[in-house]
């Protein structure tokens, strides 16, 4: 029920950017409950691993273990913590309220490091995740935890100014933004009025047509998109359903149709439209796999995966009564160059013969990309000239 919604926070500062920019998304979402992810919980580990080992006296050993894989992440990740609090003064897993920055008497945050070192107030925000690149600059997450955080490092020494950090090993990517204190203030006025219009919205039905309000960036990860008006609204009219005028003959490939500027914004309507398409074909699946008929469509059965043994030990054991021979009954595989360099690195593979071996590895050309022009990676030019490509044949 909407009393029970209420008495846990609405506006989770990981989400600001989306309730920031799309005040009504708070209300629509409550229609999907939040699911947590395989990949969530691998993030929740390698998080409650690094807080251990940061602060053994008031953090417990996780039960599970962290997998190989990702021990190094979590080792550089605590590294660096280390280094940009030394000589401070720090909280790991710092449980703040955020009363004072989004008005919400429940609104509780977790900062995975807040430090005084200085005069400077540092976060320090721990992402484990490998698909999308998290910035620091603007990022409210980050400005709502350094807002939430103030009064108690304040106590100490005077704040000059506030430092915000990224940390997102898996994408190799360290980001800062750092801020005077004025501006802090500035920003924090416009948080707390941002979420005033969200808090407004929450407990408004029907919800007015302007509190949704889509873009790429506030879309990406609503669980409101397949059954967001807005969304589909904007899509409608971006693809731009005028009927044809009638006595105009139509080219069948106009030049214009594959202009680049054309081009360009047929790639923003797909930017747009494709994560559209993707939770609606989602939600479908989900409502007809419980039964649900949706009109004009039917669930069937894809192919059957490849045939597995059941028990190889027992396969193992019959096949060894056959005629076969060992080498027809296994397949043997070389190790790749990867398990190779572990094995060097483990002093398996001696120094004379992994030189040999490097010789002998290529990989595969770095595929190039069409990305956003706001992309942070460098641009790539390709080198191809005219004689690259063959001549079409008359
Ligand atoms: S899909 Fe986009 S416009 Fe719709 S509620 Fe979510 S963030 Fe707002």
């Amino acid at each position: 029920s909407r009393k029970l919604a209420m008495a846990h926070s609405v506006l989770a500062p990981s989400s600001a950017h989306r309730w920031m920019h799309c005040p009504g998304s708070v209300n629509l979402e409550r229609l999907f409950p939040n699911q947590s992810s395989a990949y969530a919980e691998e993030g929740t580990l390698a998080h409650a691993w690094a807080a251990f080992a940061l602060d053994k006296d008031n953090q417990a050993q996780p039960e599970k273990p962290l997998p190989s894989e990702h021990a190094q992440y979590v080792k550089d990740y605590v590294e660096f913590v280390n280094r940009e609090t030394e000589g401070g003064f720090r909280q790991i897993e710092f449980r703040v309220s955020l009363l004072k920055v989004t008005g919400e008497a429940e609104a509780k945050g977790t900062i995975d490091c807040a430090a005084l070192v200085g005069n400077t107030l540092k976060i320090i925000d721990f992402k484990f995740g490998q698909g999308v690149l998290v910035e620091a600059k603007n990022n409210p997450q980050l400005l709502i935890y350094a807002l939430g955080a103030f009064d108690f490092f304040s106590m100490f020494d005077e704040i000059k100014d506030v430092e915000m950090t990224i940390f997102q090993p898996r994408k190799d990517h360290i980001d800062t933004w750092k801020i005077s204190i004025d501006e802090a203030n500035r920003l924090a006025e416009m948080v707390r009025t941002k979420a005033a219009d969200a808090l407004q919205y929450f407990n408004a039905d029907p919800l007015p047509p302007e509190s949704l309000n889509p873009n790429v960036e506030a879309c990406r990860f609503c669980r409101a998109k397949a059954a967001c008006p807005k969304l589909r609204q904007q899509g409608a009219q971006a693809c731009d359903f005028k009927p044809i005028a009638d006595e105009k003959p139509v080219p069948i490939i106009s030049a214009e149709a594959l202009s680049p500027e054309k081009l360009s914004e047929n790639l923003k309507l797909a930017d747009f439209l494709e994560p559209w398409i993707t939770a609606v074909r989602e939600e479908a699946f989900r409502q007809a796999l419980e039964g649900v008929v949706i009109p004009d469509y039917k669930l069937v059965l894809g192919r059957q995966g490849t045939r597995q043994w059941t028990n190889q030990e027992a396969a193992e054991t019959a096949l060894e009564k056959s005629k076969l021979k060992l080498e027809e009954r296994y397949t043997r595989k070389l190790i790749s160059p990867t398990q190779a360099e572990k094995l060097f690195k483990a002093g398996r593979i001696g120094p004379r013969t992994w030189p040999k071996l490097q010789e002998l590895i290529t990989r595969s050309e770095a595929q190039p990309t069409l990305v956003p022009e706001t992309d942070k990676r460098e641009a790539w030019t390709p080198t191809a000239t005219a004689d690259d490509f063959s001549p079409i044949p008359n």
